[in-house]
């Protein structure tokens, strides 16, 4: 029995881990970390517990429900990542968009103006725009440097705009 006990100490990952002995873990009656009794090890861990508090046997829980030490971390660091990258460069659309365009040349957009695919706009609300096509309806899409949006033209002239009142 002496040999056996030698073996299983070298074994042992922590110095006080084996089956009788004691270990902090999450007791899900007294729904605290209290310490524990060991009633069962398997491949170096704690598989059955015993609270000393309440006396419930239980699984071994290492952390509270969840409590994840490394993945809950491993998370933080990725969307904090996540959060500087953003608006660092603007969407490939408008940088394709406005190549080759003449900004300085923009027609200053109304819904009452027409205006064409390539054309450069002003809006009082998003800056320059560049039309990137048409929509039936009367509708425009425009590239900004933040975002893609559509608007309407045409609105002021044509068949059809009779009776167009402000
Ligand atoms: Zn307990």
């Amino acid at each position: 029995m002496d040999r056996y006990h030698k073996v299983s100490d070298l074994k042992a990952p922590g110095p006080r881990l084996r089956a009788g002995g004691e270990v902090d873990s999450y007791c899900g009656r007294c729904k605290l970390m209290l310490e524990h009794t060991i009633l069962a090890m398997q491949a170096g861990e704690p598989v059955r517990t015993i609270c000393n508090t309440c006396k419930s046997q239980h699984r071994y829980r290492p952390h509270p429900p969840g409590q994840g030490p490394a993945p809950k971390r491993s998370r933080q660091k990725a969307s904090g990542t996540w959060a500087e990258a953003p608006k660092a460069r603007p969407p490939k659309a408008w940088q394709e968009a406005v190549a080759g365009k003449d900004l300085s040349r923009s027609e200053p957009y109304s819904p009452q103006a027409t205006f064409e695919t390539g054309q450069v706009i002003m809006h009082g609300k998003f800056g320059l725009g560049i039309v990137m096509g048409t929509k039936p309806g009367g509708k425009i899409i425009v590239v900004f440097e933040d975002d893609t949006r559509l608007f309407v033209h045409g609105r002021g002239q044509g068949p059809g705009s009779k009776g167009s009142e402000k």
